[in-house]
């Protein structure tokens, strides 16, 4: 995908990475389209041919994309998985978060992302078992109470792959995504020969042999699909 345009140097992008942007270009951005989008991932055992931080790229490049088409700034993905593979299943390679630790820190970015004058802010998660969403939700409901003028909403990419695709672990679905994303990054050789297993080898969904860059790239554009005009109508109905 195309993350040219979040180069740091146009003096008036449309969009950046919020941690690459000087302050003039923020004002620029933020005029346009007062939308922050907040990538939440994990740092999670994926099984042994994808990286831990899957979910932390999987939401990064998507929220990369969406502001891409609609404006707007997109932070740095928080890596603070709750209820993940490791008290679920026991895997290791994973950094578990506490649902508290999380809601708090959902919290504080999104009052501070209100203090900073964006009038949207998307929570948007990688990583969706209900204990995350949950956390999620709790520490927007608290912003909610304390940043009357800023919309904050909780969304996971599951939630936008429309009938043919299915948000998975591990699967064909995410390991298309984190081949779109990074290429390299995805050792399909390192499978075991045999067919996978959510106890032995923390996959849920489709075998990721059936993952493609190509497939994660239809499965971007359906993502942007189902997000882009629900973006923009948010930013039309703050006007
Ligand atoms: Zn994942």
């Amino acid at each position: 995908m195309s993350t040219d345009s979040s180069s740091a140097s146009p003096a008036t992008p449309t969009w950046g990475r919020y941690g690459d942007l000087r302050p003039t270009q923020i004002d620029a951005i933020r005029d346009r389209a007062p939308i922050a989008f907040v990538p939440w991932g994990a740092l999670e055992w994926h099984c042994l041919h994808a990286p831990i931080g899957l979910d932390s790229t999987k939401a990064e490049g998507i929220c990369m994309a969406i502001a891409a088409e609609t404006g707007g700034v997109v932070l740095p993905a928080i890596p603070l998985g709750v209820n993940t593979i490791k008290p679920y299943k026991g895997f290791a390679h994973s950094v578990d978060t506490s649902a508290d630790l999380a809601a708090r820190v959902a919290e504080e970015i999104c009052i501070q992302l209100a203090d900073e004058k964006f009038r949207v802010v998307i929570l948007f998660t990688g990583h969706y078992p209900p204990e995350q969403l949950d956390a999620l939700e709790e520490g927007a409901r608290r912003a909610r109470e304390v940043a009357k003028n800023t919309r904050f909403l909780v969304w996971a990419d599951n939630q936008f792959l429309g009938g043919q695709y299915v948000g998975d672990h591990a699967g064909a679905t995410e390991t298309s995504f984190q081949m779109f994303f990074d290429p390299d990054s995805i050792d399909l050789d390192a499978l075991p020969d045999r067919p996978l297993t959510l106890d032995g080898d923390g996959v849920m969904g489709d075998d990721p042999r059936e993952a493609s860059v190509e497939r994660g790239e239809r499965q971007l554009k359906v993502v942007l699909e189902n997000t882009v005009s629900k973006v923009n109508a948010l930013l039309a109905e703050i006007g």
